[in-house]
């Protein structure tokens, strides 16, 4: 089925992300700006957006009802949701389908790692109050979340979780190297930055970074990364000492 949304780009691309949505014009959105887009153009990346809506099949293309048990806002309906995942079962053949979800697992740099790796991955979206759970369960999809809060669509967190992935594919940013050195990478968060001037409101750029001495600077910038993540990330810093420990 050639769905109105589903337009098939960059076939060739290194990672891949379908998405699943019933507002398919909001991609690629921010997706599109700046180095992402650039990449996305040279076909360092693929996209492609399934609207949900097209495989509803009664005249008013519904894809909701009222919940079971009662209860305010409207559930997306299983049959609905099932057709459009089973079309990109069958067209995209994603390693992995996952629900955007705030009953999910949180997603962190370790699950952005892992997925970046997969060539392809299909990203489902629900709105109201979620999707039926059936066609949750029926399809074995994982669900992610991007944080303890509410919004009101998946969409804005697929776009986190793409724009999070494609950074890493190589070609995409210039430097390969400057992923190591960021937040959560390597367990820390990552040390302060500075830049010119090197007085800025009478506050000195700290002396270590202009003395040319590569160790010391990596030694400040390391303790730097420790101290902050002891002070503002406890549970980081609780992982990072077991894991030197093991
Ligand atoms: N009734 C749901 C609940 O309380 O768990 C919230 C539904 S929310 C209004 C509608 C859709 O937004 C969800 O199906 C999900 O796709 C998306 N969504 C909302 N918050 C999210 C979050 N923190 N992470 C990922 N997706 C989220």
């Amino acid at each position: 089925m050639e769905t109105s949304s589903s337009k098939a780009k960059h076939s060739n691309a290194h990672w891949h992300a379908t998405v699943m949505t019933l507002f398919p014009d909001m991609f690629p959105g921010p997706l599109g700006a700046s180095i992402l887009g650039k990449a996305l153009n040279k076909g360092l990346w693929g996209l492609d957006t399934v609207n949900i809506r097209d495989f509803a099949t009664d005249n008013h293309k519904t894809v909701d009802d009222t919940p079971y048990g009662g209860g305010a806002g409207m559930v997306m309906k299983a049959d609905v949701v099932d057709r459009a995942v089973c079309h990109v079962k069958a067209t995209q053949n994603p390693e992995k389908i996952l629900y955007l979800s705030p009953r999910g697992k949180k997603i962190d740099q370790k699950v952005i790692n892992s997925l970046a790796e997969l060539p392809k991955i299909a990203l489902l979206c629900g709105r109201y109050e979620g999707i039926d759970d059936r066609v949750i369960q029926y399809h074995g999809i994982e669900e992610v979340s991007l944080g303890d809060f509410v919004l009101c669509g998946g969409e804005l967190p697929a776009m986190c979780l793409i724009e999070s992935c494609v950074r890493l594919i190589p070609g995409v940013m210039g430097d390969p190297a400057s992923h190591e050195e960021e937040s959560f990478q390597n367990g820390l968060l990552e040390h302060p930055h500075y830049t010119r001037p090197l007085v800025w409101q009478g506050v000195q750029v700290p002396e270590v970074l202009t003395s040319g001495n590569h160790k010391e600077i990596e030694r400040w910038r390391q303790h730097q990364a420790e101290t902050v993540t002891q002070d503002r990330r406890p549970d980081l810093w609780k992982q990072h000492i077991d894991k030197q420990n093991s």
